[in-house]
């Protein structure tokens, strides 16, 4: 596979005012063929990559847009992007992170523990221990078997589901923390699904910030436990990739 040719820009964007709504992107696999819906194919991501690099993009971990929109850093660099990836699949072991790890590029991976190292398809405990060596990675909750939280909210009585709920939260923010000896602090809803219920049950198992999905960009205006991610798919080529990025650098000043 040949690397692409990512320079270290961060810092050197031409300040145009800092916009409001930040990109945070969601990817989920990668295949050599695009084989099921949610599989990019590592030319595409490739070529997604180098929109990022040529629009001068500064990505940022997704720890400083939280830390951002809880008010405890004043800005964010011009043309701020997030990279997350959810599910845990090993493509995100074997394609994702070597092509961001040549770019400097940090993301954060949302996984659901049951998964790992259990699922065929899923990476290993000592994988992600390897990725989190890493600068720039990082790991977070995505419940812990990635249920259609929706779904078991309504065939199950109200105090049956908030004990399911309760479950998924906290099992999955201990497992990982104990596996991963890193703190965990931020959710990815399976399915992007949630409600206000859940939100707060978010904010009793002690997580600052939880996203969903939505094809917009996040802005302080969204709710915290609900902060929307861009789906990235392989259908998303450069002009709409290009376009979604472009709109929201242009979203006016975020202070
Ligand atoms: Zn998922």
């Amino acid at each position: 596979m040949r690397g692409l040719l990512c320079s270290p820009l961060a810092g050197t964007a031409a300040a145009n005012g800092v916009q409001s709504k930040v990109p945070i992107l969601v990817f989920h696999r990668f295949a050599a063929a695009a084989i099921d819906s949610m599989t990019v194919r590592v030319a595409r991501f490739q070529a997604q990559l180098k929109v990022l690099e040529n629009l001068a993009c500064n990505v940022i971990p997704l720890s400083d847009w939280v830390a951002w929109r809880r008010g405890e850093r004043d800005s964010l660099p011009p043309r701020a992007v997030v990279l997350t990836a959810d599910d845990g699949h090993r493509s995100q072991f074997e394609v994702m992170a070597p092509l961001l790890h040549a770019c400097g590029w940090p993301v954060t991976l949302f996984v659901y523990p049951s998964a790992i190292s259990n699922a065929s398809y899923a990476m290993t405990w000592p994988q992600l221990r390897e990725l989190l060596a890493e600068p720039g990675f990082a790991v977070q909750s995505h419940t812990y078997w990635h249920p259609n939280l929706l779904k078991e909210r309504d065939r199950m009585s109200p105090d049956a589901f908030r004990r399911f709920a309760a479950d998924q939260l906290q099992r999955s923010r201990d497992t990982l923390q104990q596996r991963l000896s890193r703190t965990v602090s931020l959710l990815a809803w399976p399915f992007g699904l949630s409600d206000e219920g859940l939100w707060a049950q978010a904010a009793d198992r002690g997580y600052q910030a939880a996203f969903s999905l939505g094809n917009r960009s996040a802005s302080r205006r969204d709710p915290i436990f609900a902060v929307p991610r861009h789906l990235i798919v392989d259908s998303v080529d450069e002009r709409q990739l290009t376009d979604l990025l472009e709109a929201a650098f242009k979203s006016g000043d975020a202070s």
